[in-house]
């Protein structure tokens, strides 16, 4: 519905055709296949590949390193594009690398950055981002997975939970403490840690959706990592998570707004064609106020949230600011897909209870967005701590 025509002031001709080929691409390439991957539990792996050689994983990330050096509308239109597929679980498998490799693409060392960020960006490899543990998620600081010093190496012991893509990542970068002396977010550090490591652990965990996305469980028992695998500085483990975040949560908001999207379009569809009482349901007021209140909430989430880019990429907000207007419209984008799921699985009736229909799977799909990448608690605790309220 909400096309934005070509060359707005948000979108170039490149971005635009881009869209139109991913949109292409994912028609053909993705859609058809989501049932199939869904029975599986995992996406295969030469679809990485074949995103990879569309340049989707390096659109944000520089040329010298296999990407195409694009401002954030570029994940933007990817993440709407990848979002038409309306499986979450699509989504999150094929989108583990923009958490994953962001923090060695900014940070990491060269020699991380040729063996990890490079083949990542190709879509030869696999990588995904390991903070949250058993003990907890929300409250970074107070992970216990520790890696303590011996030599050349750090020995790495403890558990991450709930790791998208852990069962297949051939990397992960892991938030470790490295100083045990400091409580808190001082002694965190990123390590990238290898997924044949001797002592790494995994276990697929089952989900209520997200079903195409393997999810794990990760036990670290006395992994040696070799000292060069330290992603930046030392203790900078934490400040360069919460940066990491804000990229994270506006890519949220975006697959949430957009799955409200394919929400509304079939909810829309099936009105039109549903006779009910001698006449299409969309000829009853009341159904028709439903789906102007989708549309209505997704514009709000969509116009929201590009204006929050297109404030960052040309530096108009301070800093604090852009990062309460991004917990912001997490939360506005996840409300409005779990008011859109809900209405279009009201408005399709006993079908929208079936599988097979994108608003089935949606509904189910609704609560991980309120929760992964910050919970909608954790967005409204830091808005408020950002503006001072
Ligand atoms: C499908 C899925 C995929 C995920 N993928 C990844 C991944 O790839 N990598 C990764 O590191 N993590 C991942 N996560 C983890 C996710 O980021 C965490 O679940 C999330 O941060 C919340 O942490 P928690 O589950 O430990 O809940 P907790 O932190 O234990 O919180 C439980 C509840 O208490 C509330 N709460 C906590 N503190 C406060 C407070 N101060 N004030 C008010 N309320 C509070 C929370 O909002 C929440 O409602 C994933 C989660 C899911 C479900």
């Amino acid at each position: 519905m909400f096309e934005l025509s070509p060359n707005t002031h948000y979108f170039s001709e490149d971005h635009t055709a881009f869209r139109h080929a991913l949109r292409a691409f994912v028609d053909k390439e993705i859609t058809p296949n989501v049932p199939a991957w869904e029975d599986a539990g995992r996406m295969p792996r030469e679809i990485f590949k074949k995103i990879g050689d569309m340049g989707v994983q390096g659109v944000i990330c520089p040329t010298n390193l296999g990407g195409s050096n694009g401002d954030f509308f570029m994940q933007i239109v990817v993440s709407e594009e990848l979002s038409r597929c309306g499986a979450g679980g699509v989504c999150a498998s094929l989108g583990s690398h923009s958490i994953g490799n962001p923090p060695i693409v900014n940070h990491g060392s060269d020699d991380l950055k040729t063996r990890v960020a490079m083949p990542v960006i190709a879509g030869d490899k696999i990588s995904a981002l390991a903070i949250t543990e058993p003990g907890g998620g929300s409250d970074v600081g107070a992970l216990r997975t520790n890696a303590v010093r011996d030599g050349d190496h750090f020995i790495v012991n403890g558990e991450k939970t709930f790791i998208t893509s852990g069962m297949q990542a051939d990397f992960f970068t892991v938030a470790v403490r490295t100083d045990a002396q400091k409580a808190g977010h001082g002694g965190i550090s990123f390590l990238m840690i290898e997924g044949d490591t001797p002592g790494l652990g995994r276990t697929q965990l089952k989900k209520m959706g997200w079903w195409a996305s393997d999810t794990a469980h990760l036990t670290f028992d006395n992994c040696r990592v070799p000292v060069t695998n330290l992603i930046g500085q030392e203790g900078e483990g934490f400040k360069n998570a919460m940066m990491n975040f804000n990229a994270e949560r506006l890519t949220i908001a975006s697959q949430a707004y957009s799955f409200a999207e394919v929400c509304y379009r079939e909810a829309l569809a099936w009105a039109q064609d549903r006779q009910a009482f001698g006449k299409p349901l969309s000829q009853q007021q009341v159904i028709r106020h439903k789906l102007v209140d989708m549309a209505m909430k997704i514009d709000a989430a969509k116009t929201l949230t590009y204006d929050i880019v297109y404030r960052h990429i040309h530096k108009m907000d301070p800093l604090n600011v852009h990062i309460a207007r991004t917990s912001m419209a997490k939360i506005t984008a996840t409300d409005t897909m779990q008011f859109c799921a809900d209405a279009a699985v009201q408005i399709l009736g006993g079908m929208g209870y079936m599988q097979g229909t994108a608003s089935e799977r949606i509904y189910r799909e609704t609560k991980v967005l309120s929760i992964g990448g910050g919970t909608d608690e954790i967005m409204r605790n830091l808005a408020s701590s950002q503006l001072g309220i």
